[in-house]
Order: structure tokens, then sequence, then C-alpha cells
């Protein structure tokens, strides 16, 4: 291939993959080199427990065109995908799952719509396989009620994508803390084209994610992106306070009729849902409370421990 073609950086975020990793490279190695491009394949390991990250040096002794990256702990696939994108040194960056369920020979693809001009280029789920129904469901409602609430699209995404620099370089602004890539890398806008994917099974190991992960997960996307929650709190809050209004005049009107006494569900009722609506109410200032809390630390979002560039004369990035 030409020297003069751009560089284009796929970034992976790793978790215990274990020799997943060698089969990942080996795909990624086909495909790319397939379609004749430059590339660099930026790994990075989010502290794994087991030995994902010697498969990683491994692949990047054999290969200079691949970078690891290791991160001190497990920091969370958001923030592993971050710090390959503060890494990348291509052109264009792709960020795709290591597990071999985001198909990688949609990449070529991706990087024609880029050449043609489109400056993010997204791949949406045609079907959800590989999840049991609950979380099929769940995706579907979380994300059709996000983008309900904060008219960042969605539905179907997946964190499949390409981004291009200029792209890479508006959300590597963005200051929060607590990222999330499906939504920020939505909300720069930007010229955008869109490719339907079929979504594989996981070819080894299993899902990361448990139920508490992916209810962060969607706590932390809403409340970065809409401020609705709290506005409903208000909204349920004034319903409240009208029908308070309305009971109180009947019981004063009932009072002072002289018949005042009866009514005893009522009361249990209203103890019942003020008690849960003042509860919820509470929990999601909370959760806006702990997201200021975060982002007023302002800690690293990463901490990056080793770093695997396999011959010296590689390319780094000039930062
Ligand atoms: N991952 C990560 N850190 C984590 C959890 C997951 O880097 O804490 C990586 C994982 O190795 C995979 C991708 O993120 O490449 C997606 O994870 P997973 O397959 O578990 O999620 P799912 O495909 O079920 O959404
Ligand atoms: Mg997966």
């Amino acid at each position: 291939m030409t020297v003069s073609s751009p560089l284009i950086s796929v970034v992976a975020p790793i978790f215990n993959e274990g020799a997943g990793v060698a089969r990942f490279v080996r795909r990624l190695t086909e495909v790319l080199t397939g379609a004749g491009l430059a590339y660099e394949l930026v790994l990075v390991d989010d502290g794994s427990t087991d030995n994902s990250w010697q498969h990683v040096v491994e692949q990047a002794t054999m290969d200079k065109r691949v970078r690891g990256l290791q991160l001190s702990r497990n920091f969370g696939k958001e923030a592993a995908v971050l710090a390959g994108l503060e890494h990348a040194a291509g052109e264009a960056v792709v960020v795709i799952d290591s597990d071999l369920q985001h198909p990688p020979d949609v990449i070529p693809e991706m990087v024609r719509r880029w050449r043609e001009g489109a400056q993010v280029v997204e791949a949406v789920k045609r079907n959800r396989t590989g999840q049991g129904l609950i979380g099929r469901l769940g995706g579907r409602l979380f994300n059709r009620a996000f983008t309900g609430l904060t008219q960042v699209d969605l539905v179907d995404a997946t964190d499949f994508r390409l981004l291009g620099r200029p792209a890479l370089e508006a959300l590597l602004r963005l200051p929060e803390h607590s990222s999330f890539f499906r939504g920020t890398s939505s909300w720069i806008g930007f010229r955008r084209s869109t490719i339907e994917i079929d979504i594989d099974e996981r070819e080894g190991g299993r899902t990361r994610w448990t139920f508490r992960s992916l209810f962060r997960l969607a706590v932390n996307g809403l409340t970065s992106f809409t401020s609705a929650p709290l506005h409903l709190v208000t909204m349920v809050g004034l319903a409240f306070a009208g029908f308070a209004v309305l009971l109180g005049a009947q019981t004063l009107i009932r009072w002072i009729g002289g018949d005042s006494v009866a009514g005893f569900p009522t009361v249990i009722l209203l103890l019942l849902v003020m008690g849960t609506f003042l509860l919820l109410g509470l929990g999601v200032i909370g959760e806006y409370l702990a997201r200021i809390h975060e982002e007023v630390r302002g800690r690293p979002r990463y901490l990056v421990q080793e770093t695997a560039d396999g011959f010296a004369e590689t390319t780094v990035p000039e930062q």
C-alpha cells in the first residue's frame, strides 16, 4: 500500500479476554491488511486479572503496528476507551470491542465512508443476539428513554464507531470525568454516517456486565446528559401539592361540618405514596450530587501502569 495512505488507529478495550486477545489481533490484522490500510492497533488492558496483558505484550513484540497500554487497575470500559483515544495517533480512530462481537470486516467500509467525508461513522445494531430477553428489553428501553430525554439519538447505537481527527479532538476536549462514549460521540455532532451490523455472539469468555454495572452505566449516562429526572421530581412534587390543597380543603370542610372521622385508607395510601416519592426524589438528587462531587474532585479518569510499544522505533504519537 502507498506510504501516503492515512493512518487508522483501532482502539480496543480489553478486560480478562485471555487468549481471545490473540484471536482478536489475528482477525483484525487479516481484515486491515486485506483492505490495504495503514493502521495501528491500540490495545488497552483495563486492569485484567488474567493473562490478557501477557498476550498484548506478545502481540506487540511480534507486530510493531500493535501497541499496548495497561491501566493500573480496572477503570471500566469507558475509561479504557478514553485512554485508547488519547493515545491514538491516527487520522481516524475506530473503537471496537475486543471480544469479536463487533464484526471487524465493517472497518474498511467505515474508512471508505470517512474518506467520502463523514466524520463520525457509527455501527448500529440490526439485532441483539448474545443477550438474554431481559438484557435486550432493558437495552432497548434505556436507549429509547435516553433518546427521548436528551435528544441524543441512542436507539440501537453501539460503541463501535469511527471518529475522524477533528471529531476526536472535539470529543477529547469535553471536560467530563465520567464520560459516556456512546452519548458524547453523538453529542459532538459532525457529519455522520451509519452502518447496520449484526452483533455476533461472544467468541470466548463471557460478558463483564452485571446488572449493577449496567445500572451504573445507565445512571451515569442519564445524569451526564440531562437534568430531566430532577425536573420530573419537581413536577411530581407540584402535582402532589395540588392534591394536598384539594384534600386539605375537603378535610377542612368536613371538619367544619362535623363529620371528620373515617378516611383511614386515604391516610395510609397518602403516607405510602408520599414516603416513596420523597425517598425516590432524594435518590435522584443524590445521584446528581454524587456526579458533581466526582467531577469536582477532578481525579484522572485512568492511570497507565505500563506500555508495550513493540519495537522501540514504533510510532509514538506526538502529544
Ligand atoms: N471491557 C473493559 N473493561 C471492563 C469491562 C469490559 O475494557 O470493565 C471491555 C471488554 O473486554 C470488551 C468490551 O469492553 O472488549 C465490551 O465488554 P463486554 O463484552 O463484557 O460487554 P457487552 O459486549 O456484553 O456489552
Ligand atoms: Mg461483548
